[in-house]
């Protein structure tokens, strides 16, 4: 036997295992004033081994004594000494120990926990010691057995009778094998037989140990105890045994205990996890209007985060059709993005009476300036090109070099005025022409714009075979490589638009023209004429053959020769020499999971063919004529006859007809035009005259056109104004602007072409990356949204918190009893506290972790629906980080709610709490 070691001092006062020295108690009520004083001074000691019944009145004081002697109520004044120690100074922990190891009570009213078996009920005062599981079970069973319950175990406490819960709670005071037995009216609820046999039990149990034993039935007393005490109106009156310190020596140690009463976490959970499952249906429902929060909040970011993964997915395919390009001007949109963000307005204060000038000249004037200063201008040189040449080749797919050379001019083909009739040989440009040409004269003059705003149907596809067929299938023949070799691009659903088709001469006339009729719903629509499809052969067998400058630009040596230097050949005669023959050699389609392809609908020549093409025209005769006079174009436009002084339109002249021996302009339905279709040199010069007008780059008199060109598009300039890079993917194409950034930084000394170039060297080159822009505009755009829903609902999970808090109170209302009995049996604050919070932390996960759930069928749903209506495999992704950041915001947040509660239940008097009936 050890001493036990309380903080509480020795005094040499103290000559008994318990002694009450002048204890008194006061109850205040309400107001200050009202004092009840339940025990004036009591002076007793108690011996180790006795029965001892203290006896009186309803209302005398009796079962305050009782709870001051087993530390659960505190005394107002006066001392009470524990094995010869002091309790004035015992701190909370003091006593929770001393309650755990040495007392065990019993109450009137068992006070058992409902929704635990009984087994559970005992159980509990050796939890509260942190006792193993297994030794728990053990010692919780042999009391019951002890007691008389053996086998009823699983029972639950409404299940049994009163002498029955009265045994259960007899049980649960002796598993801890305590010291002293309090017992508050322990019979008082039980009819007489049960009575006798639970006193019984009580004599037998007080062979070991100090029982004190409250009633108010003095023959129960008198039978079973050694020692009555009577009290009355709060103080002692009678005493029949009182210690007689000269003859009796008292042993006032306790026995020494190894554990300290301890409830850990797990053990909190698991009766709160007992608990909430008792009531099942009110915590399922409590559940799901706390992960109300989280499903909002949780399928915002869903939603979110799947737009991005999406607009991830995209890159690489967006990124194919909008390389990074290096242009001789350019648009400086970061500058310009940045500008607007920053750029203030000055407010402008109008004194009063007065009316202000606001100058509009010089915001516009500032505002043009400002928008010139975010164009750049770029020198390409031979140099740079080089230096881009010279980039990792693991960083590109492909690098295409524009040199601005328009082939239209220079390809030409087959082009039928109807079925059955004729054909020309005229080139592509000359049909788009002549086909706006015709539309202007007739009732539908207002579309021919229409046709000669497409733009070219040509274009140069980026050498690599391995990157184009990453991105197409080919739905026939071959990739174009060769000089000669063209390919032709569908669009997704297969569909070529007829103004290309039909500027490539695919359609005759009457087919083009009937399908205008068709579009404007026109009496005169043919239903004969119209072709919605073409079989691949079709388009395969096309002839086209390109020219170069010297066999169609002709040196006009006539009248105006200055004015207009060259004559150009819209259509094939004898003389034309040295053609490359051109053969379609393939169709292709973009695959399924691409959408933006590197190369859209249209006809597209190979690197080799402008290589071809700048090798034959840059030493031609109109380009020699164009570098003798210096310029980049013959401009349209005005050209005064020095002699007349007449003004002539002035360009490259170019004779059509949109008229034939077949359809006679009588056919074409609202035909205004001039009917004269001679196109007689001499013809010609008296149209000059005739007033005709100037329009942009085109100048029109009559069937005789008269329009610029440019030395470029002449294929006259062998070194490229325009660059494209497209990177191998979305992560490469940082590399390559990296590397490109290294020509503007002047730490860099570039080599190329055995010089090496330090920065003073070199002009600054800005290269242009939309997709970057793009996909910065869509992500800031898309986390606004995200943020502002957030926020919105975020505003339900502060409400479910609440609610849950609120709940959480209702709680600790209900479980008061519970609280107190855990108190009794020297559970900590704390411990109620941790059961508190333990059942918080469960609502909060679970109701996370099935926010989560809902999330995720909800994000099902919505991927189905929109699934189906737009082509988008994932809309609303619920990414793992997400889903647990915001299962601990729900715990947390619960936690948080449930603080306060569960404070305040650690903070109840546990008299009060088992008072509560
Ligand atoms: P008994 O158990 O002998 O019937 P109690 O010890 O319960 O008597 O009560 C003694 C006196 O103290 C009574 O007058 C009772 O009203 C009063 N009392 C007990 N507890 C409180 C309390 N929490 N607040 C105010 N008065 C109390
Ligand atoms: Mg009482």
């Amino acid at each position: 036997m050890k001493k036990i070691i309380y903080k509480g001092k020795s005094s040499a006062s103290s000559r008994a295992l318990l002694e009450l020295e002048n204890i008194k108690k006061d109850y205040h009520l309400g107001n200050s004033k009202d004092v009840v004083h339940a025990l004036k001074g009591i002076n007793l000691s108690f011996r180790k081994n006795e029965f001892v019944s203290i006896l009186g009145p309803s209302g005398c004081g009796k079962t305050t004594l009782l709870n001051i002697i087993g530390g659960l109520d505190k005394y107002s004044s006066g001392d009470l000494f524990i094995g010869g120690k002091s309790t004035k100074n015992f701190t909370d922990r003091d006593w929770d120990i001393y309650r755990n190891h040495h007392i065990g009570f019993i109450f009137q009213s068992y006070n058992l926990i409902p929704h635990q078996t009984i087994l559970g009920n005992v159980e509990l005062a050796l939890t509260i010691s942190g006792v193993t599981k297994k030794e728990r079970i053990k010692r919780a069973k042999s009391a019951l057995d002890k007691v008389g319950l053996k086998g009823m175990y699983k029972k639950h406490p409404n299940q049994l009778s009163g002498g029955q819960c009265q045994r259960v709670a007899i049980a649960r005071a002796l598993v801890n094998e305590p010291d002293i037995l309090l017992a508050d009216e322990p019979t008082g609820a039980l009819d007489t037989t049960t009575s006798t046999q639970i006193m019984d039990l009580i004599k037998e149990i007080s062979k070991e140990r100090l029982v004190i034993m409250v009633t108010h039935n003095p023959d129960i007393a008198n039978t079973y105890s050694t020692r009555i005490i009577n009290l009355l109106d709060g103080l002692v009156v009678n005493d029949s045994n009182p210690i007689d310190y000269k003859k009796e020596k008292q042993n006032i140690l306790f026995e020494q205990r190894n554990e300290q009463a301890k409830m850990n976490f797990v053990t909190a959970f698991r009766l709160s996890l007992r608990n909430l499952l008792s009531k099942f249906k009110r915590t399922l429902l409590v559940c799901i209007a706390g992960s109300i929060g989280v499903v909002g909040v949780s399928t915002v970011l869903a939603v979110s985060s799947g737009i991005h993964h999406y607009i991830d997915s995209m890159q690489d395919d967006l990124l194919s059709g909008n390389p990074i390009t290096i242009t001789e001007t350019a648009f400086d949109i970061n500058s310009f993005i940045n500008s607007a963000n920053t750029r203030q307005k000055v407010e402008i204060v109008v004194e009063d009476g007065k009316i202000g000038v606001n100058s509009i000249v010089k915001s516009m004037i500032e505002r043009s300036e400002s928008m010139n200063s975010y164009s750049i201008s770029n020198e390409i040189t031979e140099d740079y090109i080089e230096f881009v040449k010279q980039m990792n080749p693991e960083y590109y797919a492909a690098i295409s070099l524009d040199y601005g050379i328009d082939v239209s001019n220079s390809i030409y083909t087959d082009w039928k005025y109807s079925g059955d009739g004729a054909s020309e040989t005229m080139s592509i440009s000359a049909i788009t022409k002549m086909y706006s040409s015709v539309i202007e004269n007739t009732d539908f003059a207002d579309y021919s714009s229409y046709i000669s705003q497409l733009s070219s149907a040509f274009s140069q596809a980026p050498n690599n075979q391995d990157y184009i067929l990453s991105q197409y299938d080919l739905l026939k023949g071959n990739i174009a490589t060769k000089e000669d070799e063209i390919m032709v691009v569908v669009s997704k659903n297969r569909q070529l638009n007829d103004v290309l088709l039909a500027q490539l001469g695919y359609y005759t006339q009457k087919q083009f023209i009937n399908i205008i009729y068709e579009a404007k719903n026109s009496d005169l629509y043919d239903e004969n004429q119209s072709k919605y499809f073409f079989d691949y052969d079709e388009i395969l067998n096309k002839a086209m053959t390109w020219y170069p400058n010297d066999t169609i630009f002709v040196k006009n040596n006539g009248l105006l020769a200055e004015a207009n230097p060259y004559n150009y050949k819209a259509y094939k005669d004898d003389s034309f020499e040295n053609g490359i023959n051109l053969k379609i050699v393939g169709i292709l389609q973009a695959k399924d999971d691409i959408s933006y392809g590197c190369l859209s609908a249209g006809f597209y020549y190979t690197e080799a063919l402008t290589k071809k093409i700048i090798e034959q025209n840059i030493d031609s005769e109109i380009v020699n004529y164009y570098k003798e006079k210096n310029v980049d174009t013959v401009n349209s436009g005005a050209y005064t006859i020095p002699l007349s002084g007449q003004v002539v339109p002035s360009g490259i002249s170019y004779k059509y007809y949109f008229i034939d021996k077949d359809i006679r302009h009588e056919d074409i339905t609202g035909y205004v035009g001039n009917e004269s279709m001679l196109s007689s040199f001499f013809n010609m010069i008296s149209s000059y005259f005739g007033g005709s007008s100037n329009q942009g780059t085109e100048t029109s008199s009559t069937n005789t056109k008269f329009y610029s060109i440019s030395l470029r598009q002449l294929g006259g300039n062998d070194i490229a104004n325009s660059i494209s890079i497209f990177p191998t993917n979305f992560a490469s194409k940082s590399d390559v602007t990296a590397y490109l950034d290294k020509w503007n930084d002047e730490n860099e000394v570039i080599e190329v072409n055995n010089k090496s170039l330090d920065f003073s060297k070199r002009s600054k080159v800005t290269y242009t990356d939309n997709l970057e822009v793009i996909i910065k505009m869509i992500n800031t755009m898309i986390d606004i949204v995200t943020y502002a829903l957030i926020v919105f609902t975020a505003l339900s999970l502060l409400v479910s918190t609440v609610m849950i808090g609120v709940i959480t109170y209702v709680s600790v209302v209900e479980r008061v009893k519970e609280i107190g009995v855990i108190r009794s049996l020297g559970g900590r604050k704390k411990d109620v506290s941790h059961l508190f919070n333990a059942e918080t932390f469960i609502i909060g996960l679970t109701s996370g972790m099935l926010g989560i759930l809902i999330t995720i069928v909800i994000s099902i749903i919505i991927n189905i629906v929109v699934g189906r209506l737009a082509n988008i495999k994932t809309v609303a992704l619920v990414e793992f980080g997400d889903a647990t950041i915001m299962i601990l915001v729900s715990i947390i947040l619960t936690l948080i709610s449930g603080l306060v509660p569960a404070k305040a239940a650690a903070n109840k008097n546990p008299v009060d709490a088992l008072r509560s009936e």
